[in-house]
């Protein structure tokens, strides 16, 4: 089969590569789309993944064309969307409910071969049936939807709250279109790329500016949110929470980033500052969310290329050109 592959730092290709074999309770997806994404550009330069070469890709559908021995649960012909999460059950997050933070994390697509190719494998247990109804093109959205439902499960309460989001590239505006169905009072959204503002307007987003202090809110936002992962949007959003609020670190930011903390103000205002990491126990309700239609594909899929095309592809996403890139087989 033809997949991309990550070869060394810095160097990607589509090559042919042996078709994948399950194990007895995996299934292989023929991929229908795969999304790419900041981890991809890790992996790219040498970090989160251990090992290369690796077929990368965390966000993929498609359908069911083999099925292990002891599969019974999924039919060759299903159509599937793939929580790349590989939690070991066995450490003592594992053990106590928290597998995202699992200290043997793996993921398909980041530690084991993923959606960047024509067929991947995938334990029947990591697979979630799609209603005929979705397009399943689209559902290479589903993983970074179940990311952000973690960040709102995080958040453990968004009614009548006011919002603000750093950030209105795909994460931001996900985070937007879910922080209007948890019942934001208001959500406003920054971004330095008018482009990208413009497209949480489209979306219904409250105020949208490149800076926060021209939205005017001297008591600042119950809820902030970082999803730029950028150090400069960080420490000013730390500086916006209002009294009681929360602030959620939500985008990925270097390893060497840092921000300084007001630990009087913590204190004295009861001010939370929390994270969330990738999918927990998230992407079965972020595939109901999305047969819901909470998200318009139209509007959260820029670009469509070929899987032949990934390193362009690639390049166009370092570009920051668009909003999600999809690969197609
Ligand atoms: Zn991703
Ligand atoms: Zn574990």
């Amino acid at each position: 089969m033809r997949a991309a592959i990550v070869e060394a730092v810095g160097k990607v290709s589509v090559t042919t590569v042996p078709d994948p074999t399950p194990g007895p309770r995996d299934v292989v997806v023929k991929v229908a789309s795969c999304g790419l994404c900041g981890t991809d550009l890790h992996i790219l330069q040498g970090e989160f993944a251990p090992t290369l070469p690796i077929v990368p890709g965390h966000e993929f559908a498609g359908e069911v064309v083999g099925l292990g021995a002891d599969v019974t649960e999924l039919s060759v012909g299903d159509q599937v969307a793939v929580d790349p999460s590989l939690h070991c059950h066995e450490c003592r997050y594992c053990r106590s409910g928290r597998g995202n933070l699992c200290d043997n994390w793996a993921a398909i697509g980041v530690t084991v071969p993923g959606g960047a190719a024509e067929y991947a494998v995938a334990p029947v247990a990591n697979c979630v049936r799609l209603p005929e109804h979705i397009d399943v093109r689209d559902a290479a959205l589903i993983e970074p939807l179940s990311c952000a439902v973690r960040g709102y499960d995080v958040l453990n309460g968004n009614l009548g709250a006011q919002v603000l989001i750093y950030g209105s590239g795909t994460m931001g505006l996900m985070m937007l279109e879910l922080a209007k169905r948890t019942g934001a009072a208001s959500v406003d959204m920054l971004d330095i790329n008018a482009q990208r503002l413009a497209t949480a307007t489209t979306l219904g987003c409250t105020g949208a500016a490149a800076r926060a202090e021209e939205l005017d809110r001297p008591g600042g936002w119950d809820v902030v949110i970082d999803a730029t992962g950028n150090a400069g949007a960080i420490q000013d959003g730390l500086g916006r929470v209002a009294k009681g609020g929360t602030f959620l670190q939500f985008g990925v930011s270097d390893y060497a980033t840092t921000a300084v903390i007001e630990p009087y103000r913590i204190y004295n205002q009861e001010i939370t500052i929390t994270g969330s990491m990738a999918v927990l126990h998230s992407y079965e309700r972020a595939a109901a969310l999305f047969a819901s239609g909470v998200l318009d594909a139209s509007v959260f899929i820029s670009d469509r290329l070929p899987l032949e095309q990934y390193p362009q592809a690639i390049e166009r996403f370092q570009a920051g050109i668009g909003r999600k890139i999809v690969v197609e087989p």
